[in-house]
C-alpha cells in the first residue's frame, strides 16, 4: 500500500480512503472487519456509515447496566469495535433502526427502512463528497439476508455512488466526486450451501436461524450471487474477532452445538467475499485487493470532514 514509514518511524497520512456504508452498529464487525481492519494497518484511512443506532436490537438487561436505551449501549459496543479495526470516522446518519422483517418497527416514522430513499441518499452522497473515497463497500442487493434496513443502505449507497459525481444532484457547496469501485460484501454460496445442508445434522433449522430465529439461510442461498474479489484477511482475523467481542450484546453465546460448526466457522473466518457494482466485473474477474487498478488520489485532504453535524471520530 502506500503509507510511507517517516524518519521517525511514524506512518504519513495515506492518501487511499475507504468508505464502508452499512445500517447498524455490529454490521462493519460481523461483516466486513476483516477487510475494513486489514486495509486500516496498511494505512488506509477507513470511514463507516452507520445509518442506525441500533434501537431494537435485542438484549439482556444485563447488558444495559450503566445505559439509558438499548441504542446508547450499541453506540458504547461500536465505539469499542472501531478501535479495534482502526477505524478512522464513524459517520452517523442518526436513523431508527427499523428491526427485522415485518416487524412493526418497519413502519416507525423514523425508521431507516420507511425512509424516502433519496433522503437515504442525499446524506450518503454527502459523506461520499467528504470523505473522497476511492472505494466504497455496502451491502449486496439482498441485504444479506433481507434485513430491510440492510436493502435500503444498499439501494442507497449504489444511488449515492454515481450521483456524488454530478453537480446538479443534491447540492451541498462540495466538489463532486467520483469513487473509482463499489463492492457488495457477500458471502460464497458454495460455502452458504454447505452450511444449509450440514444445520439439519446439527438440529438447527436454516429456515430459522440467529439469535432471534428470524433468518431465512435457505432463502438466502435461492439468490446465487456471485463473487468478484476474495480477500485473506488472516492478518486481521485478530482484529475482527476483538471488534465482534465488543457488540457482546448481539453475540450468541450457546450457538456452537459441536465441532462440525466450529469447523465451518473456521473455514469461513480467513477470508471475506466481495461481488463488485463497479466497474462491471469482466466474467470470471477474481480480484485479491479492492485497490487493485485504482489511481492515485489527486488529494489527501478530506473535505470538511470535521464540520458534519453527526459526525463522530471513533477510537481517537
Ligand atoms: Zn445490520
Amino acid at each position: 500500500m502506500t503509507a510511507e514509514p517517516t524518519p521517525g518511524g511514524a506512518v504519513a497520512p495515506s492518501p487511499l480512503r475507504m468508505l464502508a456504508s452499512l445500517a447498524h452498529p455490529d454490521d462493519e464487525s460481523f461483516g466486513p472487519g476483516g477487510t475494513l481492519a486489514l486495509y486500516a494497518s496498511r494505512g488506509v484511512e477507513v470511514h463507516l456509515i452507520c445509518a442506525t443506532r441500533g434501537d431494537v436490537g435485542t438484549v439482556d438487561p444485563s447488558y444495559l447496566t450503566g445505559f439509558d436505551t438499548v441504542a446508547e449501549l450499541r453506540q458504547a459496543e461500536l465505539e469499542c469495535a472501531g478501535q479495534a479495526l482502526g477505524l478512522h470516522v464513524v459517520h452517523q446518519l442518526g436513523y431508527r433502526d427499523s428491526g427485522m422483517p415485518g416487524s412493526p418497527d418497519n413502519q416507525h416514522a423514523h425508521a431507516l427502512a420507511a425512509a424516502p430513499l433519496e433522503a437515504v441518499v442525499e446524506k450518503v452522497t454527502h459523506v461520499i463528497r467528504q470523505v473522497r473515497p476511492q472505494v466504497v463497500i455496502t451491502f449486496d442487493p439482498i441485504g444479506g439476508y433481507h434485513h430491510p434496513d440492510h436493502i435500503r443502505m444498499f439501494e442507497a449507497t449504489l444511488a449515492a455512488f454515481h450521483a456524488a459525481a454530478d453537480p446538479t444532484r443534491f447540492p451541498d457547496g462540495l466538489e463532486p466526486y467520483r469513487p473509482q469501485k463499489l463492492y457488495y460484501h457477500t458471502f460464497s454460496r458454495r460455502w452458504l450451501k454447505l452450511v444449509v445442508r450440514l444445520m439439519p445434522l446439527l438440529g438447527m433449522n436454516p429456515r430459522a436461524w440467529g439469535r432471534n430465529n428470524d433468518i431465512d439461510l435457505t432463502a438466502v442461498t435461492n439468490h446465487d450471487l456471485p463473487i468478484h474479489a476474495i480477500i485473506d484477511i488472516s492478518d486481521s482475523a485478530e482484529a475482527k474477532q476483538l471488534a465482534s467481542a465488543c457488540h457482546a450484546s448481539q453475540t450468541d453465546e450457546d450457538d456452537s452445538p459441536g465441532f462440525l460448526l466450529n469447523w465451518l466457522r473456521r473455514l469461513g473466518r480467513n477470508q471475506e467475499t466481495f461481488m463488485r457494482g463497479y466497474p462491471e466485473p469482466a466474467p470470471g474477474l477474481r480480484e485479491t485487493d479492492l485497490f487493485a487498478g485504482v489511481a492515485p488520489a489527486r488529494s489527501s485532504v478530506a473535505n470538511g470532514e470535521a464540520e458534519t453535524v453527526g459526525v463522530r471520530r471513533a477510537g481517537l
